[in-house]
């Protein structure tokens, strides 16, 4: 039936970008770049493919802190390194994922990692905060690493692409990564001509980054590398068309329907609890992890 295509609200260009420490240079295309309401997606920074010259002391972001919500890394160039103070570290290469919660309370510095660092080249990433409900904003970190090859994954016919399900559910296949509201994200990787066709709910905000590429969108709209697809709010149905050899990334989620006060690294409900993470925070309450 017609009716359940979902259209599409904006393709949106990449908003001018700003640094993130000396080693990330994000575009920011919601809260701050677009004012679209992607709940429970609540930030997306997009490094947009650069070429970072080589440099022995590695590029980055020291200690900060976080609390009330997930951080979730995902590289397709270029290799970050990680280490929280809950004791957790790794390397995110290409194709990995890195899905932190936060939620009560952590520390983390993320930097290029060395042996990327001394050779430089190609780095391109994206970093989505989601959202916690408030019943589980002050529940203990967790850490989940992604590598690339045990990510789940859906062939697409006739060798024409994969989805890989990082997180939900596609087709039957469930995502990796294990979340605390309903999301579904993917990335599809299509060679040229390939089709795709997603079915999530209307109520669910959904959004694309096109990551490499161009596609079609329900036979309309184009939309090429570095763009934003914001769906609307009707209708279930997507089908993309890969016009090049293209990365898709898919991000949609039911709605949090909860108030939200957002301070800097810090996303809770009420100016209260704001105040209370800041408070938490220069107590040492957020552990130690030495810069
Ligand atoms: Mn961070």
């Amino acid at each position: 039936m017609k009716t359940t295509i979902k259209s599409v609200a904006a393709v949106l260009n990449a908003p001018a970008p700003h640094m993130v420490g000396d080693g990330f240079r994000v575009h920011n295309f919601f809260p701050g770049g677009y004012k679209i309401n992607m709940s429970p997606f609540y930030l997306l920074d997009y490094n947009a493919k650069i070429d970072f010259s080589a440099r022995n002391e590695p590029r980055g972001v020291g200690v900060h802190p976080h609390r009330g919500f997930e951080t979730v890394t995902i590289a397709y160039h270029g290799a970050v390194a990680h280490h929280d103070s809950a004791g957790n570290s790794g390397v995110i290469y290409p194709g990995d994922v890195q899905w932190m919660t936060a939620a009560s309370g952590i520390l983390h510095k993320e930097y290029h990692e060395e042996t990327y660092s001394k050779s430089g080249g190609p780095f391109q990433m994206v970093q989505l905060w989601v959202n916690l409900p408030s019943q589980y904003k002050m529940t203990r970190p967790k850490y989940q690493a992604l590598k690339h090859d045990e990510i789940n994954r859906v062939n697409l016919p006739d060798h024409s692409g994969q989805i890989e399900v990082i997180a939900g559910n596609y087709q039957g296949i469930k995502g990796s990564a294990s979340t605390f509201t309903p999301v579904h994200v993917y990335n599809a990787r299509l060679n040229t001509g390939a089709k795709a066709s997603f079915d999530f709910p209307a109520a669910y905000n959904t959004g694309f980054v096109v990551i490499e590429g161009k596609i079609r969108i329900n036979q309309t709209e184009t939309a090429l590398a570095n763009q934003f697809i914001h769906f609307g709010p009707e209708g279930e149905e997507i089908e993309i068309e890969a016009l090049e050899p293209s990365v898709v990334l898919i991000l949609s989620g039911e709605p949090i329907d909860e108030p939200v006060t957002a301070y800097g690294p810090f996303l809770m409900n009420t100016p209260e609890e704001i105040q209370q993470a800041i408070s938490d925070y220069n107590q040492g309450k957020f552990g130690f992890l030495e810069d």
